[in-house]
């Protein structure tokens, strides 16, 4: 423990572990935060940074991702204060399309759900969407929308995050990797990997937030790693974070951005001949006429057992784990590092969190 307060380290440097330092370096601790890499991490590269709106009920899950959605609109104002960094925090609404008579009645019962749980939502006939986004092809019958979901664009917003962190104290590390955590009594050693040799290093707490790599530092996480690619387009313009078949466009500067597709091939991050066919043809089926592919990028998201994230103790008080948070790491990363920050601030992380348990 120093006089500013515990020191601490966090393990990985994707949005979970700059979330995670940010709030504890608000808190007052001594953070550290390694990484093995250099630069944003492959997943916050290639992720869409979809905020998709709450739409479950009060149970603590639901609870827990309508405060993630939340608080992604007051830290983006607070990180421009802060650092000057727009992180791109857009309100741009989201359309899930239909193309034929069953989708849209699927999509209408979405609506009427969304409706009776206290979220906005409404259907568009053909030609209020077509007015919404004119870029799309006849062949749309119409969509649900959702003025409720939201854009943060991940790479800057991970940034602002480490570099607010920095502002206060916190020393970042990269090309370093943690090998093997020991824990001690009231505290943690870490082993480490870097350029300039091996070492060990004392802290009072860890925080392990490495994704689909958790399993290597904390075998009693299962997460595994799930492979997605996501592409700039140019020639086409949207204004909504448009949705079907699983797949997503947003606006993006200049660019679109189309994503993102899902294989588990293990820790295999090339992007692939088959992915950039799938976006491609994805793309010309929504707009016309169909835009071209410039870049395309892959990122393993890491996928947890029975679906929800990983946010616990491993050791009480010295050993934290947040991760496996899958699809949904941009929009929770940021509540889910204010809440291990509170955790280890002070004794309590303030709210339920049964549900992320390891065995749930
Ligand atoms: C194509 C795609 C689209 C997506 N779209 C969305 C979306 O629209 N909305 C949304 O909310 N989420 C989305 N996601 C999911 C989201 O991006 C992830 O859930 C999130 O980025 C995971 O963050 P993380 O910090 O857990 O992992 P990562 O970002 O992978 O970070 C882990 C870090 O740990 C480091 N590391 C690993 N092992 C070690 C070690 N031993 N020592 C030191 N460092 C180590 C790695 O180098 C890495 O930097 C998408 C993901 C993909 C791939």
């Amino acid at each position: 423990m120093t006089d500013s307060g515990p020191r601490v380290v966090v393990i990985g440097a994707g949005i979970i572990g700059q979330s995670t330092a940010y709030y504890l370096a608000h808190a007052g601790a001594a953070v550290t935060l390694m990484d093995s890499d250099d630069g944003p991490s492959p997943t916050s590269r290639s992720s869409l940074g979809v905020l998709t709106h709450a739409y479950g009920a009060d149970d603590a899950y639901s609870s827990f991702y309508r405060d993630c959605h939340a608080l992604h609109e007051p830290l983006s104002a607070l990180l421009l204060q802060e650092t000057g960094i727009d992180v791109g925090w857009r309100p741009l609404g989201g359309i899930d399309l239909a193309f034929d008579e069953g989708e849209a009645g699927t999509l209408r019962d979405w609506v009427d759900l969304n409706l009776s749980r206290g979220a906005e939502a409404e259907w568009l006939d053909e030609s209020t969407l077509r007015e919404a986004e004119p870029g799309l092809t006849t062949a749309a019958l119409g969509g649900a929308r959702f003025p409720q979901d939201g854009r943060v664009d991940p790479v800057r917003l991970g940034t602002a995050l480490r570099v607010a962190a920095q502002k206060r104290g916190t020393v970042v590390r990269t090309s370093t990797t943690v090998t093997e955590i020991r824990p001690l009594d009231g505290g943690v050693d870490c082993h480490l990997a870097m350029a300039s040799g091996e070492c060990t290093e004392s802290y009072d707490v860890a925080v392990v937030t490495t994704g689909a790599w958790t399993g290597e530092l904390a075998p009693s996480v299962r997460v595994r790693p799930i492979r997605g690619q996501s592409g700039f387009f140019s020639g086409v313009h949207v204004r909504h974070v448009l949705r079907w078949g699983g797949l997503h466009a947003l606006p993006d500067g200049d660019d679109t951005l189309v994503g993102g597709t899902v294989d588990e091939v293990g820790f295999d991050l090339t992007t692939t001949d088959a992915a950039r066919q799938e976006l491609m043809a994805w793309s010309g089926r929504l707009f016309d006429p169909a835009p071209s592919l410039r870049q395309l990028r892959a990122g393993l998201r890491p996928k947890p057992r029975r679906g929800r994230p990983v946010i616990t103790p491993l050791e009480t008080g010295t050993l934290f784990v947040a991760t496996g948070h899958y699809k949904s790491g941009i929009l929770m990363g940021p509540h889910t590092g204010q809440v291990v920050a509170r955790w280890i601030m002070e004794g309590s992380p303030g709210r339920d969190m049964s549900p992320f348990t390891i065995a749930r």
